[in-house]
C-alpha cells in the first residue's frame, strides 16, 4: 500500500488560527488534551500515522472486493464466533482505549469508558447473537393457485465493499456501529477515520486484528481528499456519519456513481420541559445532555423549550448544576479550535441578538477550554437556534405552552432527536407522535445511541441513514429474492401465445376480483372458468 508519513495533526498547545469560515479545508490545526494542567504529557506529540495517498485507496477497494467473496462463503455463525472476539479485546484494553481518546479528543475518561468502550460490548454481544437469525432466508407467501409449484424465498446478501467514513467526536463508537454488523453480514469494508482521530481509527482496526482474511477491513488514514477518493473508488455502499456540508458532497458523488448512502448528519436536538415535570431531573438530565461530551454530540441538547410556568424555578436550578460542573473533570475541552471558533460565533451573535448569559461564556480566544455556557434566548432568529453549535452552550426560550414548543421544535431544518420532560406519560407519547425526530426519548436525552437494538436516525439536515438495530442491517445488505419453479406444466397462463382467450381470461379475472358488482363477478366467473379451459387446451 502506497503511503506517506503522516502531516496529520499531533496533541499540542491549542491553535488560535482556526478558519471557521472554511469548514472543508484540510486540518492541519493542533489540538490539546483536556485542559492540560490535568493531563500529564498532554503536551507531547502522539506517536505518527501513516497518511494513506488518495492514489492508493482505489487499491484498498480492489483488494476488498477479492477478499470480500471469500469472507462472504464463510458460514455466518463462524464469522459471529470470530467477531465475538472483539468484546473481550474492548474490555480488555478498556483503560487504554479511554486514555486514547481522553488525549486524542479531550473527552473525560469517565466519558470515554461509559460511551466509547462498554456500549460496545453490548454492540458486539447484541449484533453476534442474533445475525443467524437476522440474515435467515425468510418465505414469501404465494398463492397456490394463482402461482401453482412455486416458492420463493428472501435471502439478505451482503452489499460488497462497505467504505465507512466517521467523525471525531466518537471515534471509536461510531466506527465499530457499522463495523461489526457489516462484517458480520459478510462485507468487505475500507474505512476512512477522521484526521483529527486517526490514531482512534487506528486502535478500532486492531481490534479485528487476525480475525478477518486480510483485505476484508482496512484502513484508510487522512483528511477530506482520502474520504473523496474512497467515495469514487467503485465500492458499493457509503456509510458516512458528520456534516451537512460533506454530507451533501458525499451524496451528489454517490448519486453520480449510483452508489447507495448512508447518511447520518447533524442535529440541532430540543429538549422539551412542561410545567408537570420532575423539575430537577430535567435540570440534571437536560445539563447532561448539554454538556456531555463537551456538547460535541450530533444528539446534544441545543435548544430548550420550557413551558412559562416553571420556566424561572427551571432556569434558576439548570444554572446553580452548571456552574457546578468541573471544567477538565466533568467536562472537557473542546476537540478543535475550528469548532470552538464556530461555538464562539454563534454565542457572540445570540448576545448581539439580545440572549442574556447566565453561566460560563466565550474563553480566551484560541482556548479549546469553552466553559458550559447557559442563555436565556428571546428570539429564535440567531444561528445559536438555528445552525449546528456543536459545542457547550444551552440556550434556552421560554414557550407559552406545549404546542408552542413542538411548533418551534418541527420548524428546525434539522431533526434528530428530542426529549420530553412530564410526568405525564399519556401526554408525552401523544406528543411524541407529532415531533420530527428520528429518536424521541420522554424524561432522558441521548443515551440511546449506545443501544444496539434501538433505531438511530433522522429526516431533514439530520440525514436519513440508520444506525443499530436489524434497520440498519437492512442498509448494510440487499435483498435477493429466490423463486423456485417446481410446476410440471410445459407454460404458464401468461406466457406466448397472446390469444383471445387469455385476454378474456385477464379481464373476467379483473371483474371477479372487485372490478364489477356482484352479478357481474358472478358473471364473470362463468366467462372466466370457459376462457380458461380455452387457454389450458393451448388456445
Ligand atoms: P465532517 O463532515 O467534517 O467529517 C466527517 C468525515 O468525512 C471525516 O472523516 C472527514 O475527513 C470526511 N470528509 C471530509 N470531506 C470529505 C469529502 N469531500 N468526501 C468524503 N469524506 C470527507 O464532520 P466532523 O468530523 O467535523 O464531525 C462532526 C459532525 O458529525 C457534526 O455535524 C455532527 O453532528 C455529525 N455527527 C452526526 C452523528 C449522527 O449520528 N447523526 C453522530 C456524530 C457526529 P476529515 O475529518 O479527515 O476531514
Amino acid at each position: 500500500m502506497e503511503s506517506k508519513t503522516a502531516a496529520l495533526p499531533h496533541a499540542g498547545g491549542a491553535a488560535a488560527n482556526a478558519d471557521a469560515a472554511a469548514p472543508s479545508a484540510p486540518r492541519t490545526e493542533q489540538r490539546a488534551g483536556p485542559f492540560q494542567a490535568r493531563t500529564p504529557g498532554g503536551e507531547e506529540p502522539l506517536d505518527e500515522i501513516a497518511e494513506t495517498a488518495p492514489g492508493a485507496v482505489r487499491e484498498l477497494v480492489a483488494r476488498a472486493r477479492v477478499a470480500q467473496v471469500a469472507w462472504a462463503e464463510v458460514p455466518v455463525g463462524e464469522r459471529a464466533e470470530l467477531i465475538a472476539k472483539v468484546k473481550k479485546r474492548l474490555l480488555a484494553r478498556a483503560e487504554e482505549i479511554a486514555a486514547l481518546v481522553h488525549r486524542e479528543c479531550g473527552k473525560p475518561i469517565e466519558e470515554a469508558a461509559l460511551a466509547e468502550v462498554l456500549p460496545n460490548a453490548d454492540l458486539v454481544d447484541y449484533w453476534t447473537s442474533s445475525i443467524e437469525e437476522l440474515l435467515d432466508e425468510s418465505p414469501v407467501d404465494l398463492d397456490p393457485i394463482a402461482y401453482p409449484g412455486k416458492t420463493g424465498r428472501i435471502r439478505r446478501d451482503p452489499r460488497g465493499v462497505v467504505a465507512l467514513i466517521t467523525p471525531w467526536n466518537y471515534p471509536v463508537a461510531i466506527p465499530l456501529r457499522t463495523l461489526v454488523p457489516a462484517l458480520l453480514a459478510g462485507n468487505a469494508v475500507v474505512f476512512k477515520p477522521s484526521e483529527v482521530a486517526p490514531r482512534s481509527g487506528a486502535l478500532v482496526a486492531s481490534l479485528f486484528e487476525g480475525l478477518l482474511p486480510d483485505g476484508v477491513l482496512s484502513v484508510a488514514q487522512g483528511g477530506g481528499d482520502v474520504g473523496a477518493a474512497l467515495v469514487d473508488a467503485g465500492v458499493d455502499l457509503v456509510v458516512f456519519t458528520g456534516g451537512v456540508a460533506t454530507g451533501k458532497k458525499i451524496a451528489v458523488a454517490c448519486a453520480e456513481r449510483l452508489v447507495p448512502t448512508s447518511l447520518e448528519l447533524g442535529g440541532k436536538d430540543s429538549a422539551v420541559v412542561l410545567g408537570d415535570c420532575d423539575l430537577e431531573r430535567a435540570a440534571r438530565g437536560v445539563v447532561w445532555g448539554a454538556f456531555t461530551n463537551a456538547g460535541q454530540s450530533c444528539a446534544s441538547i441545543e435548544r430548550v423549550y420550557v413551558e412559562q410556568a416553571i420556566a424561572d424555578r427551571f432556569i434558576t436550578r439548570a444554572v446553580a448544576l452548571t456552574r457546578e460542573l468541573r471544567p477538565g473533570v466533568d467536562v472537557g475541552a473542546m476537540t478543535t479550535a475550528r469548532q470552538a471558533a464556530i461555538v464562539r460565533r454563534h454565542l457572540e451573535a445570540a448576545v448581539d441578538d439580545g440572549a442574556e448569559i447566565l453561566a460560563g461564556g466565550a474563553p480566551p480566544e484560541g482556548s479549546l477550554a469553552f466553559p458550559p455556557t447557559v442563555l436565556r434566548a428571546p428570539r429564535e432568529d440567531t444561528p445559536l437556534l438555528q445552525e449546528e453549535t456543536f459545542g457547550p452552550v444551552l440556550p434556552i426560550v421560554v414557550v407559552k405552552d406545549a404546542e408552542e414548543a413542538i411548533a418551534r421544535t418541527n420548524a428546525s431544518r434539522f431533526a434528530l432527536t428530542t426529549s420530553l420532560w412530564t410526568r405525564s406519560h399519556e401526554r408525552a407519547h401523544a406528543l411524541a407522535r407529532r415531533l420530527r425526530a428520528g429518536v424521541v426519548t420522554i424524561n432522558n436525552h441521548g443515551f440511546t445511541g449506545a443501544l444496539p437494538a434501538a433505531p438511530w436516525t433522522g429526516a431533514g439536515d439530520s440525514g436519513s441513514g440508520v444506525t443499530s438495530s436489524p434497520h440498519a442491517l437492512a442498509e448494510l445488505t440487499r435483498p435477493r429474492f429466490v423463486l423456485d419453479d417446481r410446476s410440471r406444466a410445459k407454460r404458464e397462463l401468461w406466457w406466448y401465445p397472446y390469444t383471445p382467450a387469455l385476454r378474456t381470461t385477464a379481464f373476467a379475472m379483473a371483474r371477479v376480483r372487485g372490478g364489477a358488482g356482484l352479478f357481474g363477478r358472478v358473471r364473470a366467473l362463468v366467462e372466466l372458468v370457459a376462457a380458461l379451459s380455452r387457454r389450458l387446451l393451448g388456445r
